[in-house]
């Protein structure tokens, strides 16, 4: 088994969009990752990055006020199909596209993987076509409204389907509050142990190593209850990497470098 992390671009932002009232107005620039599990039985994606069409024309994909909110800097070349097709992997193969939500900086690639599965929870599908108002921007129904892909709508964390190969090698967790079906997942290599990838469940380290919300929650009680059990997990040993956060994203390994 082998978990690679690529970069698709970054975001130009703010730091307090982050980290909830902290650093109120600091500029602030992200990584947008996304992730490839390789598994004996499959090729897993966990995360899609932004779509292609944000590199060709960014304000016409994702509107003017989510651009000016979070600037997304990336090429046609940033785009994670081509990503894969550099590293030798064809979009072809990918057989499972799990999303940690819907969110245009994660299912940008939904619908380029023509033999995968899309993994969500089908809290986040519902929420997606009704957001709240202050989520609006976010969730681009070019990206995701693709209704004959395959689809796995997941039913919370009692679904059996979240343990993917019934091994516990590649197991999703819901981690609600950032959004309704927000989920992370549990990888366990062979050499490296276990790493949990938390999508937007934990922007950055500070929102696990202090009492601090994200600068974006739907609930913001249950996004607690998910940065707690990310905390729990660390505790336990288990490498715990954050969504957006340029530091602790360079400290990492990143293709061509991957972690087995
Ligand atoms: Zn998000």
């Amino acid at each position: 088994m082998k978990l690679t992390i690529f970069q698709c671009g970054s975001l130009k932002s703010k730091k307090h969009l982050f980290t909830m009232g902290k650093d109120v107005g600091v500029d602030f620039t992200v990584p947008v990752p996304f992730f490839l599990i390789e598994h004996p039985r499959g090729l897993i994606l966990y995360d899609t990055g932004n779509a292609l069409e944000v590199a060709q024309d960014k304000v016409k994909h994702w509107g003017a006020g989510v651009v000016g909110a979070y600037d997304p800097l990336m090429t046609e070349d940033d785009f994670v199909v081509r990503q894969l097709a550099w590293a030798g992997i064809a979009a072809e193969r990918i057989t499972h596209v799990i999303l940690s939500h819907l969110h245009l900086d994660h299912a940008g690639g939904v619908g380029h993987f023509p033999k995968a599965r899309y993994i969500v929870q089908k809290e986040e599908m519902r929420y997606a076509y009704v957001p709240d108002f202050f989520q609006k921007g976010a969730y681009i129904r070019a990206d995701f409204d693709k209704p004959d892909l395959d689809w796995v709508l997941l039913n919370g964390p009692q679904d059996p389907r979240g343990d993917l190969f019934g091994d516990g090698r590649v197991v999703i967790l819901p981690t609600p509050g950032h959004t309704p079906g927000h989920q992370s997942l549990l990888v366990d290599l062979p050499n490296h142990g276990r790493f949990l990838l938390t999508g937007d469940g934990a922007y950055t380290e500070e929102i696990l190593d202090e009492d601090l919300l994200p600068g974006l929650v739907q609930n913001p009680s249950q996004a607690i209850d998910s940065i707690n059990l990310m905390r729990h997990l660390r505790d336990q040993g288990v490498k715990v990497i954050t969504g957006h956060d340029p530091t602790a994203f360079a400290r990492l390994r990143r293709y061509p470098e991957f972690y087995d």
